[in-house]
């Protein structure tokens, strides 16, 4: 059985996220989505609790993803699933620069995990997270940035004074 892994810090999942998860379901037999934490990455606008149940909503239409979480490092991480892949979602040559140094970097931890990257829809090359959580500090329309079952979630937290 083929199973990858899709590691991201999903904060919040996007909808460019779910067209890499889309494609990759379809690849694969078993595709593991793990949200990261404790990354280098600044204080997330979301908890873990959060970001995990907004994905896992997100995902609920697929049969073969089901949703994780890990704080620690990836490479170790993927020990646990023998043979699977990690997947990226490349949308410029910056992302590439920096996958390429982690997948190095991940190698020589674990010199068999194997990183394979999808390239972005080009609906979705503009779109991070980042993006979606200045639009949503704005009260802007988000439909079409995120998937509609978790666009009440955002608004909840940015009304709730998180930013
Ligand atoms: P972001 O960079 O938006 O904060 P993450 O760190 O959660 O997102 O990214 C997880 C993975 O998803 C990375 O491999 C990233 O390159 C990829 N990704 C993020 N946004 C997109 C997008 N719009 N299209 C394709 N891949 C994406």
């Amino acid at each position: 059985m083929s199973t990858a892994i899709y590691p991201g810090s999903f904060d919040p999942i996007t909808l460019g996220h779910l067209n890499i998860i889309e494609r990759a379901a379809k690849i694969f037999d078993e595709l593991v989505v793990t949200v990261m934490f404790n990354a280098a990455k600044k204080t997330p606008m979301f908890t873990l609790e959060e970001k995990l149940e907004m994905v896992k909503k997100s995902v609920a239409g697929f049969e073969n993803v089901r949703v994780e979480s890990s704080d620690g490092l990836l490479a170790e991480y993927a020990k646990q699933f023998p043979g699977a892949v990690i997947i990226k979602g490349l949308r410029a040559a910056s992302d590439f620069e920096y996958e390429f140094i982690m997948d190095q970097v991940n190698k020589n931890m674990n010199p068999e995990l194997e990183t394979m990257f999808l390239t972005a829809d080009h609906e979705y090359t503009f779109l991070s997270s980042s993006i979606v959580r200045e639009l949503a500090s704005y009260g802007a329309e988000l439909k079409g940035y995120v998937p509609d079952v978790i666009i009440e979630d955002i608004r909840a937290k940015i009304a709730e004074g998180g930013k």
